[in-house]
């Protein structure tokens, strides 16, 4: 089965899952959208307004400008994954609580493995802590950390990164966010050993 085939199974049982909380109020399940094939998945919190309409993750202002973060790197969002900590938008737009967060885990970690990505970029403070629990965002903001994932299964690259909507808050977020997306390049390319290529951008990354 292909990683697409396989996304979409996963799908399926996520829209057929009656245990999953936060259904009643939402419009559609936001599960996820972009290349099963990629070799980097961002991972957000979960749906806004516009994400809980039109079912894809990142589509209102915080996804405008994570567009433009990617555009910053040579990268589309059709290149890369792109998924939220829950899937069905919390009402008007509260945190997701711990046993949501729970309850939507195993779908999060169930597309972490069909695409199995060389980096996850984590984006705000709930992703960051499903990796890295103990962290400060503001400590450890676009400085790659190695995570031991799936019960030593796995070594993985996460990148925290500041929430996209915070950044449309407030303007030293905003350029510490443009500064750590201009980092994703080379983070990339250190994992396959090629630091020393004099172009790093989008191209280097879709030959990874
Ligand atoms: N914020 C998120 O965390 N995810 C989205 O999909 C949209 C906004």
């Amino acid at each position: 089965m292909s990683k697409k085939e396989k996304l979409a199974e996963l799908k399926k049982k996520a829209l057929a899952d009656k245990k999953l909380p936060l259904r009643e109020g939402a419009t559609n399940l936001v599960f996820g959208v972009g290349n099963p094939e990629t070799k980097i998945l961002f991972i957000g919190e979960g749906p806004g307004y516009w994400e809980d309409i039109k079912a894809e993750p990142f589509v209102g202002n915080a996804g405008a400008l994570l567009n433009r973060l990617l555009a910053s790197i040579e990268l589309k969002r059709e290149e890369v994954f792109i998924t939220n900590m829950v899937m069905f938008r919390p009402p008007n737009n509260r945190d997701p609580e711990g046993e949501e967060l729970a309850a939507f885990a195993p779908y999060v970690d169930g597309i972490i493995k069909i695409i199995d990505p060389k980096v996850i970029v984590t984006l705000g403070r709930f992703s960051m802590a499903k990796f890295l629990p103990t962290a400060r965002i503001s400590s450890v903001h676009g400085q790659p950390q190695g995570v031991t994932w799936g019960g030593g299964e796995k070594e993985l690259t996460v990148v925290p990164m500041y929430h996209p909507a915070a950044a449309l808050r407030n303007g030293g977020i905003l350029m510490q966010i443009q500064d750590d997306f201009k980092k994703l390049p080379a983070i990339l390319l250190e994992i396959k050993n090629k630091t020393q290529s004099a172009k790093i951008k989008g191209e280097q990354i879709r030959l990874l």
